[in-house]
């Protein structure tokens, strides 16, 4: 059986569905995600874009160019609440992010690799074994 996990923002108006696991699990420590998510770092969650569907709420979406890679990413988010529940990115055609601190339950997938190392915070610890980037993951051309 495939399984399916939900989640959604801060305030309840957004709720989405996964189904199966996520393509690449990754932890990116760029500026760019610490400040959009006002956090140390961003809990990435990545899906075919089919895999994803939201079930509720209006989900608004604004385009920003990331500093530190030049690309761009869309940002979706609760416009009642503002939380960021997801996003598509240039780099990824096809996929779509979820920032999974939004799933109910976050701990139910692994994290593959971390990006971005050099403007990780200096109190945050890589786990031995994961493979980390300096700067950004470029998938393999197909
Ligand atoms: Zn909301
Ligand atoms: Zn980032």
């Amino acid at each position: 059986m495939i399984e399916k996990h939900l989640g959604g923002c801060v305030c309840g108006a957004v709720r989405y569905q996964v189904t199966g696991s996520p393509v690449v699990g990754t932890v990116c420590h760029c500026k760019f995600c610490q400040r959009r998510l006002a956090s140390a770092f961003a809990v990435l969650a990545s899906f075919k874009h089919e895999a994803i569907e939201f079930l509720e709420g209006e989900v608004h979406e604004v385009e920003h160019r990331s500093d530190e890679s030049g690309r761009w990413l869309r940002m979706r988010f609760c416009p009642k609440c503002g939380t960021t529940v997801a996003h598509t990115a240039e780099i990824r055609p096809g996929m779509m992010t979820i920032a999974a601190g939004t799933f109910d339950d976050p701990s139910w997938f692994t994290i593959d690799r971390h990006i971005w190392v050099q403007s990780k915070l200096p109190w945050v610890s890589i786990p031995a074994g994961v493979a980390s980037y300096m700067q950004g993951y470029v998938p393999p051309a197909t």
